[in-house]
């Protein structure tokens, strides 16, 4: 078994905390901003000290390495070290921080491995800055868009390339971040989810994860005078969204587990406090792990919302933003991920992610596998977000495990 540092583990897990902590709780470590800026220094420290070559990419994933005597495919390890606003201490930064610390102690007491082993700290995931998300990943598996890095912006207008360069990077040199010498990734998170806390055990490994439609629903009635108007006569474009919203719901519902939809944002128009709404403007989020059943999902919540729209005389377009199809990941690597966890005395449940994560972008590039550890409560993107040291360090020596098991035999 490899002995990790617990004490140097959970400290640096404070510290990573520490980077884009709000004054109200919670923290904030948005792509390319100053906090995020001090949480990638931060972590080049950790892997300088534990005498990795550091290295920073052309899209700023930070990159800890020692060689493999043998050479050949890289094993890497990581996950992003952004954060949603107001999110906590450990989405993502377990990855990060867990890796470090996997790689230094197995390079301190196995020596130079047989494989090529990585740490790495990948720079964005959520999607929290930019309207694009899964920068870092996809820079890494050569899925960015051509001419993406000046057509992505910020609330405020800043471009993803203006952002780039604002922190010494050239968005010119993206696809310099590309690599196609990964054999496997393996990420440790939080499971982000109730299940592994309230029905053990307390690890798990990850078989899939869900597909996601992100749709724009646009209903149009009439403006009209709030006083003069009768309630008979309007065609109120926000009461048909909302009637709209709870036919989602119960769409998804009907459809039953794991089928999920989640209207996350409205906008109106006019938007007075004196007149009848003439527009209404939501996005739906819809989640299945089968990808047959997503799209049921999605025909189902267009048909709703165009019956809604039809009994109240109001025009309803729907408009699919995105759909990424959910994604397997590979079985040899969840194996060895499964013979970690039992090397630790657990054996894991199999699982099925409802969020997203780099895994799922790098298994386009590399063999892919993903490690959770419970959460408490299930909370996630909240400050707080919390899991059980004893857990923390269980994961970290599952993950330590399955890296001795890649590059070292
Ligand atoms: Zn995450």
């Amino acid at each position: 078994m490899v002995a990790i540092d617990e004490r140097r583990l959970l400290r640096r897990l404070d510290e990573l905390a520490q980077r884009g902590a709000l004054p109200g709780g919670g923290l904030y470590r948005a792509l390319y901003t100053p906090a995020w800026v001090s949480a990638t220094e931060l972590v080049s420290g950790w892997m300088k000290e534990a005498g990795l070559l550091v290295r920073r990419d052309a899209v700023g994933n930070v990159w800890g390495r020692v060689e493999g005597s043998r050479g050949g495919r890289a094993i890497v390890t990581g996950s992003h070290i952004d954060t949603v606003r107001g999110g906590g201490a450990l989405d993502g930064a377990l990855g990060v921080v867990a890796a470090v610390e996997a790689v230094a102690s197995l390079v301190s007491q196995l020596g130079r491995p047989l494989r090529i082993l990585e740490a790495v700290a990948i720079c964005e995931e959520e999607g929290s800055r930019f309207n694009t998300n899964f920068w870092g990943a996809r820079a890494i598996a050569d899925r960015i868009e051509p001419d993406e890095a000046s057509r992505a912006r910020d609330a405020d207008g800043v471009t993803l390339a203006d952002a780039m360069r604002g922190v010494g990077l050239d968005p010119a040199n993206v696809a310099q971040a590309i690599r196609r010498d990964i054999d496997t990734f393996v990420e440790l998170h939080v499971e982000q989810g109730p299940i592994l806390e309230e029905e053990g055990p307390r690890l798990g490994v990850v078989r899939t994860i869900v597909g996601t439609a992100h749709l724009e629903v646009v209903v149009r009635g009439q403006p009209d005078h709030a006083g003069a108007t009768a309630m008979d006569r309007r065609r109120d474009a926000l009461l048909g969204a909302s009637a709209m919203m709870l036919a989602i719901a119960d769409v998804a519902r009907e459809m039953g587990p794991p089928a999920v939809a989640t209207v996350g944002t409205i906008a109106v128009e006019p938007a007075q406090v004196n007149v009848v709404p003439g527009l209404a403007r939501f996005t739906v989020d819809a989640r299945h792990s089968d990808n047959a059943q997503r799209t049921l999902l999605v025909a189902d919540i267009t048909r709703v919302c165009k019956v809604a729209g039809r009994e109240r005389d109001l025009s309803v377009d729907v408009r699919t933003l995105r759909d990424r199809p959910a994604v397997q990941l590979n079985e040899r690597a969840a194996d060895v991920a499964r013979r970690a966890c039992l090397a630790c005395g657990v054996a894991p449940r199999d699982m099925t992610s409802g969020a997203g994560h780099d895994a799922q972008v790098l298994s386009a590039a590399a063999h892919a596998a993903m490690i959770f550890v419970p959460s408490i409560g299930g909370r996630s993107h909240c400050p707080e977000e919390a899991t059980a040291a004893e857990d923390v360090i269980l994961g970290t020596r599952a993950l330590a495990a399955a890296l001795r098991d890649l590059a070292y035999s």
